[in-house]
């Protein structure tokens, strides 16, 4: 049995007997790892208060291999969201991409980057605005599938590699993983300028800029849809839709 002490993010919580707990923690150093926290839900314990969804917590866990869930022993808080605390739509956001996460993410799996895209993520959640929430979320979900490989190619046609964008026509096919020149595959819809600019924007991560484009506009919902159906068909997930867009 070894001591492991890492950082992590709490993906899901369960109650587990009378008073104990079992989380699913994203850890920094070894992916998911469940946990059972002995005693969490009993009021003096330290575990219980420390331990909360979207923390960065400081976590000891004795690891046993081959044991399907391990023991933790210890949990320090490093940081907290105390916006996203108060918040119900940024609670819901944040439980919507972490979900996200957990469904494209196998136990045991290596979970580096992912986890520094968490902290930096969640950092990033507690100053949006309430009308970026949903491009909060599509933003963050394109950056986590593209840490897994599942990015769209944005630089030449699937069909035909001509380099792209040549001024021509362009559409976003789902399917070929990717932009196309219209003349390739016609049955699409035209990506606008615009959407085209964006959807660039969405994929080669850059949440700075795209902050600066203020309040969402139409074009910048077309391409989210484009972004949610796009990660949804190639990571095997259901796409999360934003019924408050209207
Ligand atoms: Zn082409």
């Amino acid at each position: 049995m070894a001591i492991v002490r890492t950082e992590a993010f709490v993906l899901k919580a369960f109650r587990y007997g009378e008073t104990s707990m079992i989380y699913r923690l994203l850890t920094r150093d070894r992916g998911v790892v469940p946990v059972i926290a002995r005693g969490a839900r009993s009021p003096r314990s330290r575990l219980g208060a420390a331990v909360n969804a979207f923390r960065r917590l400081d976590v000891t866990y004795y690891d046993k291999p081959g044991r399907e869930i391990q023991t933790l022993s210890q949990a320090e808080v490093v940081s907290e969201h105390r916006e996203i605390a108060s918040s119900l739509e940024k609670l819901d956001v944040a439980g919507t991409w972490f979900r996200f996460l957990r469904s494209i993410l196998p136990d045991g799996a290596p979970a580096e980057p992912l986890y520094a895209l968490a902290a930096i993520a969640l950092d990033r959640l507690e100053r949006v605005a309430p009308a970026s929430l949903f491009r909060w979320e599509t933003y963050h979900r394109a950056a986590a599938a593209g840490l897994l490989g599942l990015a769209p190619r944005l630089e030449a046609c699937m069909a035909c590699e001509r380099p792209l964008p040549d001024g021509r026509e362009l559409a976003f096919s789902i399917e070929d993983g990717g932009l196309v020149c219209l003349a390739c595959v016609p049955r699409l819809r035209p990506l606008t300028g615009p959407e085209y600019g964006i959807l660039a924007l969405y994929h080669h991560p850059d949440w700075k800029l795209l902050e600066e484009l203020g309040d969402p506009d139409g074009d910048e919902r077309r391409v989210q849809a484009l972004v949610h159906s796009f990660v949804a068909y190639h990571a095997d997930v259901l796409p999360h839709r934003d019924l408050r867009a209207g």
